[in-house]
């Protein structure tokens, strides 16, 4: 289906959702905003120079234990549910974070989940399939689901609270409203999936109304994603701090995605050439400007080795997502779409800045 005919089809049904009903009730973002943020209750701070991954200091864990009973990790599914396991979470002004995520959760998102803990008080995850983001001909019904195993890894982690709202409760009927966000969101993803980023913003601003966190974490592998939710926690004044995560990968190379297990043994071995390229070309980008040969080159040896279409290759300022200009000395981002047959596959690097400049 083409772009304009997908648009058109999302409009008409969210047209049919004629009377919108109150968002479920929880703090308000205005009630957010007139709250101090609390500093942590042991007076600790998220240490910035950690390394990924490392294991979260005996104060951490002391705020996050992890309890060696049997009993499941607490899972609410309703707003009235949730509201009260945040208001306990909340206590004497414990901070809150959130980690949205779809589920089949992998190491990638349990990154994040691992700096939720060492950042704030209490952590919540979200595990919520959108059927927002999703177009008509995508692959909402067949996307990756094992909650019994993602609950079994928020556990053992210390998460204090599972939010796994249905479909119903996330858009009950007579729900018409949507967030419809420009600047960040305009081009790359959205030249493909064009109904992608009005889901993706409208449910996470739902999900921050509904939790109300201190802190949200994300993850560069989504690096279009994460431009446009600063750019929402911006233009709306949204009291929430965003913390972004980068990109876990395979061993060799290959971004950790839920959708890599679509790939049969072969696409799989192909995967990784989606990070080679995009390597090679931010590397030629530390010394050299963009230009369309670059471009056609990184795409000709991506159809070369194998993959069946790609959406975009193109190279970025890492901020704005406007045009890369290596002259400015910018930070800058390459970033891409690719196929392996019915397989889309994202992913994106940073591009270094000038050698000459950092030598200086
Ligand atoms: P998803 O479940 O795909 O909606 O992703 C939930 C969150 O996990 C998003 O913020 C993603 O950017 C992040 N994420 C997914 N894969 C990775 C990865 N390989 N490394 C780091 N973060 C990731």
């Amino acid at each position: 289906m083409s772009g304009i005919a997908c648009r058109a089809q999302h409009r008409r049904e969210a047209a049919k959702s004629m009377f919108p009903r109150a968002l479920p009730k929880g703090p308000s973002v205005a009630q957010k905003n007139s709250k101090t943020r609390a500093p942590r209750k042991d007076g600790t701070k998220g240490d910035p120079n950690r390394q990924k991954g490392e294991s979260l200091t005996a104060q951490e864990r002391a705020r996050h234990p992890r309890t060696k009973n049997k009993s499941p990790i607490k899972t609410v599914r309703q707003p009235g549910a949730l509201k009260k396991a945040i208001r306990k979470l909340r206590d004497s002004n414990n901070r809150i974070a959130l980690v949205p995520t779809m589920g089949a959760l992998h190491d990638g998102h349990l990154a994040l989940v691992k700096r939720a803990l060492r950042e704030a008080d209490r952590t919540v995850v979200s595990i919520f399939v959108n059927p927002g983001q999703f177009g008509q001909n995508e692959d909402l019904a067949t996307y990756p689901r094992d909650e019994e195993e993602d609950l079994k890894a928020l556990k053992a982690l210390g998460v204090d609270l599972v939010w796994a709202p249905t479909s119903d409760v996330m858009y009950p009927p007579g729900f018409a409203t949507q967030i419809i966000p420009e600047g960040a969101a305009t081009g790359l993803e959205s030249d493909f999936r064009p109904h992608f980023f009005q889901g993706v913003a409208t449910v996470v601003l739902k999900l921050f109304n509904q939790v109300a966190p201190d802190i949200a974490v994300f993850g560069e592998k989504d690096y279009q994603q994460l431009c446009v939710i600063r750019q929402l926690v911006r233009d709306l004044d949204l009291d929430i701090e965003i913390l972004a995560e980068p990109t876990i990968r395979e061993k060799d190379g290959l971004a950790m995605s839920s959708r890599n297990a679509y790939l049969s043994k072969q696409q799989r071995a192909l995967a990784p050439v989606l990070h080679q390229t995009l390597r090679e070309y931010a590397n030629d980008l530390e010394t050299r400007s963009d230009t369309a040969a670059m471009r056609t080159k990184a795409r000709l040896q991506l159809l070369e080795a194998g993959f069946d279409k790609v959406d975009y290759v193109e190279a970025r300022d890492a901020k704005t997502l406007g045009p890369f200009n290596r002259g400015e000395n910018a930070p800058g981002r390459v970033l891409a779409a690719a196929w392996i047959k019915s397989t889309r596959l994202i992913d994106n690097v940073p591009i270094k800045a000038k050698r000459a400049a950092r030598s200086r």
